[in-house]
C-alpha cells in the first residue's frame, strides 16, 4: 500500500473536516515542534496547539478552502521558538503544516529584497533582468547554483541565466531534454509555483497512524518521487528550490536553486524569492511585449512607406521592388514571393516558377483558413516535401483575401540554419559523478535541414503586412480598372460622335444630311404653327452639273459640291441652316424670313456662287434656286414640293436664277 512520504523540515497534521480531531500526524511532530500527544487520549487540535490557536484556525477556515495566510505562533510553555502554520482542506480532511521559523534578520531581508526589486525594475533587457534575478536569489538563499531554464515549444529547457558558486562549471546555453520535465512535473508548478526539496537523501517522514486515504500531492512537505530523487542525484544535487515563471501562454520557465549539500530555506526567504521571481517574470513579459511592439511598428512603418500606394497606387511588382529588401531584413528571410492573379513577383532567393505555382496550388487546396502557414522544414512537411525547392528550408505563407473567390499569397523563404545544441543532460540511466551539476559528458548535436523558427511576433507581423498588401494591391487594381474604364469611355464617346456625324451629316460636304434638315424643317413647322412666325425654304440645284462631272471628272465635281457648301454655309446667319438634299441639290432653311428676306437671301447666294472659283475648273458654277415661304397649313412635303416647282421653273427660265414658289392653291369646296 502506498504511504505518503514527507520531508522533515516541517510537521503535518491531518484533522477531520471540523478541525477538531487529529486523525494522523507526521512522525516528526514531537521532535520538530515539541508537541506531544497523549498515547491513548483524545487527540484534539486544542490539545496540540492550545485553545486559542485551534479556535482561530477553525474560524478562519470556516467555509474556506485554505487559510488566507500563514499564522505565526509560539508555544510559550515549551520554548521561545516561533512557528508558522498553514492549513487547507483536502476532501473530507484538513491538513495543517507547521514549520519552525528560525530567528533571522527580517529587517535585513526586507532591505535586500527591496534593493533587488529596484534593480529588476530598472533592467532594460531580458539578459540583464535574469542575471539580476539569479544573483539576487543566490544572495538570499546561498545555493551553489541558481539558474533560469527557459522552455522552447517542444519543452526542451535552455539555461538562459545562472549565478554560480566558486569552481562550478557553467551550464549557461546548455539544454535539458523535454523528458527531464514530464507533464506531471510541469502541471504541479501551476498549482504550487514553489517547490522545496531540502535534502534529497534524507529519510522521509511518514504519517502515524498509517493513513493512506489522504492524498498529499498538494502538500508543500511531500517528499520527492523516487524518479525525481534519482534525477537530482544524477545531477549531483542534494537540495533544490525551484520556482515557476508563468508566461502569458503557459509555463515560460523555471528558476532552479541547487546545492550539493542539504540546504534549508526559511519561509520568509522563500516568500522573498517568490516575490522576486514574480516581479522579474512580469518585467520580462513587459520587456518582451515592448520589443514585439517595436518590431511590429517597424513592419508597420515599412508599409506606411509603401502605401503611399493608397493615393498613388503601385503595381505589386513595383511594391516588391521597392520594399523587398526591407521586408527580407525584418523577417530574416532571403527570398520573397508575391503571388497575385496567378502570377508570381519575386525578390531575393526564391524557388523556380513551377515550384512556386505548385506550392501555391497545394496551399490553396490544403490551407483553407485565413491564418498564415509556416514551416522550418520544407523537406519534411507533407505539403511541400515533394516540391523541388533546393535552396529553401523554411517558409511563411500568408493568404491575402483579395475578394470572395480569389486569394493572393505573400510567401517568405528562409535558408537552412545549421544550429548546434549543447545538451547538459543526455537522457541516460548512468549516474554522473556526484559533484553539483557537472555533466562530464555534455554532448552537442548539430541540427540540420531546418531554418530559424518563425516567431509568434513575426507571424503576427506577416499577417499585418499581408493585410496592408491586400489593400495596396486592391487599390492598384481599382485604379487600373478605372484607367481602363476611362479609355473605354473615351472610345465610346468618340464612336458616339462618329455615329452622330454619320446620322446627321453628309460625309462629303459635312453639312446636315437629308434626314437632319428634314428634322429641322419639321421643328420649324411646329414653331411657325405655334407662333405664326414665317420661315423660308430655299432649294437649289447646281446647273449642268452632269456636264462638269463629265468634262472635269467626278472628283472636281466633288470639289464643286464641297466648295459650294462652304461658301453658302459661311454666308448664312447663325439661325439659318444648310443641308444636302441629295446629289447636287441643297436646302437652306431660313428662319424668321418673309418673302422679301428670302428672295434677298436667295439672290445673294446665287450671285456669290456665280463668282466661285474652283481649282481646275474653267467655267463658272451656277445654281438655280426655288424659294418657298411657309404658309399656314404647310407640311414639310408641301413646302418642299412648292420650292421644287419653283426651282424647276428657274431651270426652265434659263438657270442661274431665283424663282418664288406660287401661292398654294386655295382649297376647293
Ligand atoms: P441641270 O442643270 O438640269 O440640273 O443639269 P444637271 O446636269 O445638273 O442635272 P442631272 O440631274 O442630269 O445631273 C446631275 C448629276 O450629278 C448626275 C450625277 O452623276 C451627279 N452627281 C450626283 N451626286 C454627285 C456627287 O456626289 N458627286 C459628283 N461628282 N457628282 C454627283
Ligand atoms: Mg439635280
Ligand atoms: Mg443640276
Amino acid at each position: 500500500m502506498f504511504r505518503p512520504l514527507l520531508q522533515s523540515f516541517g510537521a503535518l497534521l491531518v484533522l477531520d473536516a471540523d478541525c477538531r480531531r487529529i486523525q494522523a500526524t507526521s512522525t516528526n511532530l514531537a521532535c520538530l515542534t515539541g508537541i506531544e500527544l497523549p498515547e491513548n487520549g483524545e487527540l484534539s487540535l486544542a490539545c496540540a496547539l492550545g485553545k486559542r490557536l485551534s479556535q482561530r484556525v477553525r474560524r478562519e477556515l470556516q467555509g474556506q478552502q485554505r487559510l488566507p495566510g500563514p499564522l505565526a505562533f509560539i508555544r510559550p510553555k515549551h520554548s521561545s521558538v516561533r512557528f508558522q502554520l498553514h492549513a487547507y482542506r483536502v476532501d473530507e480532511q484538513v491538513i495543517v503544516e507547521i514549520e519552525p521559523l528560525n530567528p533571522l534578520g527580517k529587517r535585513r531581508l526586507l532591505g535586500t529584497v527591496n534593493e533587488r526589486l529596484m534593480h529588476l525594475a530598472e533592467a532594460t533587457h531580458q539578459e540583464e533582468l535574469l542575471d539580476s534575478l539569479v544573483n539576487a536569489i543566490q544572495q538570499l538563499t546561498g545555493h551553489d547554483r541558481v539558474s533560469v531554464c527557459h522552455f522552447d515549444s517542444d519543452w526542451h529547457g535552455l539555461i538562459v541565466a545562472e549565478a554560480l558558486g566558486e569552481r562550478l562549471p557553467s551550464l549557461l546555453g546548455q539544454r535539458f531534454p523535454a523528458s527531464d520535465f514530464p507533464i506531471t512535473l510541469r502541471r504541479s508548478y501551476e498549482n504550487h509555483p514553489v517547490r522545496l526539496i531540502e535534502d534529497v537523501n534524507a529519510p522521509p517522514e511518514m504519517l502515524m497512524p498509517a493513513f493512506s486515504a489522504i492524498p498529499l500531492s498538494g502538500s508543500f512537505l511531500r517528499a520527492p518521487a523516487p524518479e525525481r530523487q534519482r534525477y537530482l542525484k544524477r545531477l549531483g544535487v542534494s537540495s533544490s528550490l525551484s520556482l515557476a515563471m508563468q508566461g502569458d501562454t503557459g509555463l515560460w520557465g523555471l528558476v532552479f536553486c541547487h546545492s550539493a549539500t542539504p540546504h534549508s530555506v526559511e519561509p520568509p526567504v522563500r516568500d522573498a524569492v517568490r516575490t522576486l521571481v514574480q516581479m522579474a517574470t512580469q518585467r520580462m513579459l513587459l520587456l518582451r511585449a515592448r520589443q514585439e511592439a517595436r518590431y511590429l511598428q517597424r513592419v508597420q512603418d515599412s508599409l506606411v512607406l509603401s502605401t503611399r500606394a493608397r493615393s498613388e497606387p503601385q503595381s505589386p511588382q513595383r511594391l516588391l521592388h521597392e520594399q523587398a529588401a526591407t521586408w527580407m531584413k525584418l523577417f530574416r528571410a532571403h527570398g520573397i514571393v508575391l503571388w497575385v492573379n496567378g502570377g508570381a513577383y519575386q525578390a531575393g532567393v526564391t524557388p523556380s516558377p513551377e515550384a512556386i505555382s505548385q506550392f501555391v496550388l497545394r496551399l490553396e487546396r490544403a490551407h483553407v483558413h485565413s491564418g498564415p502557414w509556416c514551416t522550418r522544414e520544407l523537406a519534411k512537411e507533407p505539403l511541400t516535401c515533394s516540391l523541388a525547392m533546393p535552396e529553401q528550408c523554411g517558409a511563411l505563407a500568408v493568404p491575402l483575401s483579395m475578394n470572395a473567390t480569389q486569394r493572393a499569397w505573400l510567401i517568405l523563404f528562409r535558408p537552412e540554419q545549421v544550429e548546434t545544441l549543447y545538451w547538459a543532460m543526455q537522457p541516460s540511466a548512468n549516474p554522473l559523478p556526484a559533484s553539483i551539476v557537472t555533466p562530464s559528458v555534455a554532448w552537442y548535436e548539430e541540427v540540420v535541414g531546418k531554418s530559424e523558427a518563425w516567431q509568434r511576433v513575426e507571424r503576427l507581423a506577416a499577417v499585418d503586412l499581408g493585410e496592408d498588401l491586400t489593400l495596396a494591391i486592391s487599390a492598384y487594381e481599382i485604379s487600373s480598372l478605372n484607367m481602363h474604364l476611362e479609355r473605354e469611355r473615351k472610345a465610346l464617346a468618340e464612336a458616339n460622335q462618329r455615329l452622330e456625324q454619320l446620322a446627321h451629316f453628309d460625309p462629303l460636304t459635312k453639312v446636315w444630311n437629308r434626314y437632319r434638315i428634314e428634322e429641322a424643317i419639321n421643328a420649324e413647322l411646329v414653331a411657325a404653327k405655334r407662333y405664326a412666325a414665317a420661315f423660308a425654304l430655299l432649294l437649289f440645284d447646281v446647273d449642268n452639273f452632269k456636264q462638269i462631272n463629265d468634262s472635269y471628272g467626278h472628283s472636281v465635281g466633288d470639289d464643286v459640291l464641297v466648295a459650294l457648301a462652304r461658301l453658302v454655309e459661311s454666308s448664312l446667319r447663325g439661325c439659318d441652316h444648310l443641308g444636302r438634299w441629295g446629289g447636287e441639290e441643297f436646302i437652306v432653311l431660313a428662319t424668321h424670313s418673309d418673302v422679301d428676306a428670302a428672295v434677298g437671301l436667295a439672290e445673294r447666294l446665287r450671285s456669290l456662287v456665280a463668282e466661285l472659283h474652283i481649282a481646275g475648273l474653267e467655267q463658272a458654277v451656277t445654281v438655280s434656286i426655288g424659294v418657298a415661304v411657309w404658309q399656314p397649313g404647310d407640311s414639310c412635303k408641301t413646302l418642299i414640293s412648292r420650292a421644287d416647282d419653283a426651282m424647276y421653273r428657274a431651270k426652265h427660265g434659263g438657270r442661274n436664277r431665283v424663282e418664288m414658289a406660287l401661292e398654294p392653291m386655295a382649297p376647293t369646296h
